[in-house]
């Protein structure tokens, strides 16, 4: 049965392995001097190996053979050409311990000394887990051997958290995977039911089924909506997303996005102040997947009637700022700070706005993806800024 372990790299490593063979003995009741043969042969042996290989290992172990047990420390270390059995530290541990074993195989050297346990002194289980159980919860003696023994917690714990990174790598994987294939799924029936409803939208019918038909639209265009941002979030995190860029005017290229943008925020005044007129290098279709978010964000979040004014300027260094100023329910400080972050939504809306939270989890991939920053500023009550930059296209 195992008592402890010491490696032994170093000068230090040799007191310690002296010190806990010493109370080794001590703890099982050997006689003083046994004690002192047992550890000085201990040291004689570890030293060559330390000098010799600097990579090595003593383990304190019971042994029993027949009737009799043993004190026995098993030194181990890489084989080579520096050492051998002649070496002066075997020889004096030879003459120290009544049974010195050597051993050699090609790549590992063990050498086994060990001590009788008188019968009088008596060996039990119990005995042998006080003393092991002893070194277990040893406070550490020297600063070296706490370093040593929190530099063995930390292995540990770097082991553990990284299967942990593994398996939870994994489970994202899996996730994704899933994500897409429901999504893609879900996605073909969808458009066929829209794909019909407007169909029916355009035929002659009461205006109580054509309000009914609006109904059905609407809700399957945001569930379209949410299907996409599935979809993408997928892509986005598969590193999957390819992004077609081409020099864009960005008044051009806003002025174009009006129309769709007034269908987005019907119900809202919607000021839009095109202050720049610089070249992007954007990948038009997400940059407007990103604004419209944005935008139908400040809508949602915001009573009715009241104002949303989005502008972009030219900055000194070189990018395009693009801000989104809504009236409405605004944000506290902690939550500014997590809205970019995948699933996250405010807690105290989920029942009365629905959504994933997924949104902005995307659009600031694609806006970092693009070379720009997004942010947002608010006071609580007091609606909300998002802001995003652009890098100006330099040909
Ligand atoms: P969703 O709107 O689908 O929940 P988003 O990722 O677009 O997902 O937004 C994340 C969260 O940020 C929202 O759930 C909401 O709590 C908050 N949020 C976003 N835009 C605004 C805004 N203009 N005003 C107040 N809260 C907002």
């Amino acid at each position: 049965m195992q008592l402890l372990k010491v490696a032994l790299e170093n000068e230090l490593d040799l007191t310690l392995a002296y010190k806990k063979s010493i109370k080794a003995a001590e703890l099982i009741g050997l006689s003083r001097s046994t004690q002192t043969a047992f550890a000085t042969a201990v040291s004689e042996v570890c030293r060559e190996v330390i000098d010799k290989t600097h990579d090595g290992l003593v383990t304190l172990e019971i042994h029993n053979e027949g009737e009799r047990h043993h004190l026995a420390a098993v030194i181990t270390y890489r084989q080579s050409e520096s050492i051998n059995n002649l070496e002066e530290g075997f020889q004096y541990a030879r003459k120290l311990v009544p049974i010195f074993l050597y051993a050699v195989s090609e790549r590992k050297g063990t050498i086994q000394l060990k001590m009788g346990i008188p019968k009088a002194v008596g060996i039990s289980k119990t005995k042998i887990l006080m003393v092991s159980s002893y070194f277990e919860h040893l406070e550490p003696s020297t600063p070296y051997e706490e370093v040593r023994q929190r530099n063995q917690q930390l292995y540990l714990i770097n082991e553990q958290s990284e299967q942990a990174l593994q398996q939870a790598e994994y489970l994202n994987q899996q996730k994704n995977e899933f994500l897409s294939v429901a999504s893609h799924e879900l996605k073909t029936p969808l458009t066929i039911l829209r794909a019909y409803t407007q169909m029916a939208l355009k035929t002659d019918c009461s205006p109580i089924t054509l309000s009914h038909l609006k109904k059905v639209d609407d809700q399957a265009s945001k569930l379209q909506t949410m299907i996409t941002q599935l979809l993408d979030i997928s892509k986005i995190e598969d590193t999957e997303t390819e992004y077609n860029l081409e020099a864009t005017s960005s008044k051009q290229y806003l002025l174009d996005m009006r129309d769709l943008i007034m269908q987005l925020v019907p119900a809202h005044q919607l000021l839009i102040h095109l202050n720049d007129d610089s070249t992007l290098y954007i990948d038009r279709l997400r940059v407007e997947q990103v604004i419209m978010n944005i935008i139908g964000n400040a809508a949602k979040y915001s009573p009715a009637g009241t104002q949303i004014v989005f502008t972009t300027t030219l900055q000194a260094n070189g990018e395009v700022l693009f801000s989104v100023k809504d009236q409405g329910i605004g944000m506290s400080e902690e939550e500014l700070i997590k809205i970019f972050k995948k699933f996250y939504r405010v807690e105290s809306i989920i029942k009365q706005y629905n959504g994933l939270g997924i949104g902005l989890f995307i659009s600031s991939k694609i806006i970092n993806n693009h070379g720009g920053k997004i942010w947002v500023e608010s006071i609580f009550g007091h609606g909300c800024t998002f802001f995003f930059t652009l890098p100006v296209y330099k040909d």
